[in-house]
């Protein structure tokens, strides 16, 4: 049982003007859905949505200031939406309603909700005096009380009707920890396939609401259950089955489960962090191969890209995703010399570093070792110690630039410059006290002139030679 209280409900003084006013008109109206939901379970209700039988014109005449919203009717009242009661009809597209009907009747309105959570109202009959109540005639608070998930009506049926009710559902259930009713549970996994007739946005938008909560995988356990992982997410849900023989009974599918969760808990976490722990071993069932997964972190990288674009993440959120998931099979020894710790930052970039290992913290936890095990405590520390030390790790850092390459040989800019200063930034990579304008622009000369140099005129093409820069 939880502690739910309607008497305790009420909304924010510009909703309670809205109310007001509808009242004083002689209207019937309700604070509805999701903000009614989250008071009576003490979460900070995040809007407020009001039901009406005040027609669309109505609205407008009542609140000059107000401007209808999308198709549906809905008038926006300084932020507030107020909705006219209505009737849905035939949903061909199983997405949307064909034709809407205005109605009188609040009953009808909650009717065509999805949840009996989301099936609560608060507020006046049209004409009524007295306190605004809770209007519940489909068990809504019961269910809230006993943490069940219920649909309103027939489950099927509803399903049918609409398919983002069944994300919308796993969505809540993983929120408000929630058990999904048996009968609401059999007919989203009946349907869980039907995911397939949403977009590929609308799949995103929910699949990244799950990513932001604290515990993801109770969503994403519920997707997989039911079957719509399959078609919102086919490269996680490939991983079922996939044997790991890191935590006894675990496939790849549960190690990427706890490697997500872990992700979510840390302080740091981030959206790309948080992606990495789901999609960082996706590349190993395309790669699977006598037990062992060779370029699963390439491959993985490049299918994190794909899954995530599709799902119109954010760019630099996929981006970095995709370098994370890319770099993320690093193996440190402490046996590594400063200068491979260097040449570790400049591969991955410093910008990354830090997410890099808590990807490799929450991949530890996920495979059922301490978080800090694989050493990367001490690859921190060292790695601290060599920014503090402000050592070069990228091109801007070198104490020469492309003009003064091409002053110090004469030749016409090309793509050997290029090529010159990031065999320059390897040097000062390996010793950062080569770092001096006289030492790489004698590098450069050297090289330039040296048999096989991509300078161009600087030297006959020839192979070989201890210096050659031939490949
Ligand atoms: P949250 O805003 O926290 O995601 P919510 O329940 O408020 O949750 P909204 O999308 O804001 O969700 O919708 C407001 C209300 O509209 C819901 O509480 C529900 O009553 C109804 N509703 C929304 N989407 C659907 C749907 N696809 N099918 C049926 N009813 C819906
Ligand atoms: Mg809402």
């Amino acid at each position: 049982m939880r502690p739910v209280d309607p008497t305790t409900l009420g909304v924010p003084d510009d909703a309670r003007q809205v109310l007001d006013t509808l009242w004083r008109h002689g209207h019937a109206a309700y604070a509805v859905g999701g903000g009614v939901r989250d008071q009576l379970i003490g979460r900070a209700a995040h809007d407020v949505d009001i039901a009406t039988d005040a027609t669309p014109d109505r609205l407008l005449t009542l609140f000059p200031d107000g401007h209808l919203l999308g198709v549906y009717g809905t008038v926006d009242i300084d932020g507030i939406q107020v909705t006219t009661f209505r009737r849905d009809h035939r949903y061909a597209d199983h997405r949307r309603p064909d034709e809407v009907t205005w109605s009188l009747d609040l009953a009808e309105d909650l009717a065509r909700r999805d949840f009996t959570i989301n099936a609560l109202a608060w507020g006046r009959a049209a004409g009524e005096t007295g306190p605004p109540h809770l209007v519940d005639p489909t068990g809504g608070l019961e269910d809230l009380r006993s943490g069940v998930l219920r649909a309103v009506g027939d489950p099927d049926a509803r399903f049918d009707e609409d398919v983002l009710r069944i994300l919308r559902g796993a969505r809540f259930a993983a929120t408000l920890d929630l058990e999904v009713d048996p009968p609401t549970l059999a007919a989203m996994t009946r349907h869980g396939g039907d995911v397939a007739y949403l977009s590929t946005e609308r799949i995103g938008q929910e699949l990244h609401r799950m990513l932001d909560l604290p515990r993801p995988s109770d969503a994403f356990r519920l997707l997989m259950a039911i079957g719509a992982l399959a078609v919102a997410l086919p490269e996680v849900a490939d991983q079922r089955g996939v044997t790991q023989a890191k935590i006894p009974g675990d496939d790849l599918f549960d190690h990427s489960m706890r490697t997500m969760d872990a992700a979510a808990a840390m302080p740091e976490r981030s959206p790309e962090l948080v992606m990495a722990g789901l999609l960082h071993d996706i590349g190993k069932p395309a790669t699977a191969a006598g037990g062992r997964y060779l370029g699963h972190a390439e491959v993985g990288a490049r299918m994190a890209r794909e899954a995530l674009r599709r799902l119109h993440t954010p760019t630099p959120v996929v981006a970095r995703t995709e370098r994370l998931i890319a770099h993320h099979m690093f193996q440190y020894r402490s046996s590594w010399t400063d200068a491979a710790v260097r040449r570790f930052l400049r591969r991955t970039g410093a910008d990354l570093v830090d997410d890099l290992l808590r990807l490799r913290q929450a991949d530890n936890t996920g495979s059922g070792v301490p978080a800090d095990a694989t050493g990367v405590v001490e690859l921190r520390e060292r790695i601290r110690g060599q920014l503090a030390a402000g050592v070069p790790l990228e091109l801007g850092a070198l104490a020469v630039d492309g003009r003064d390459l091409l002053e110090a040989t004469g030749r016409p800019a090309g793509p050997w410059v290029g090529v010159l200063l990031e065999r320059l930034l390897g040097s000062v990579v390996n010793d950062p006290e080569r770092n001096r304008r006289d030492v790489l622009l004698g590098d450069v000369r050297r090289w330039a002139a040296a048999p096989g140099s991509p300078v161009p005129g600087m030297a006959a093409p020839h192979q070989g030679g201890p210096d050659s820069l031939a490949p």
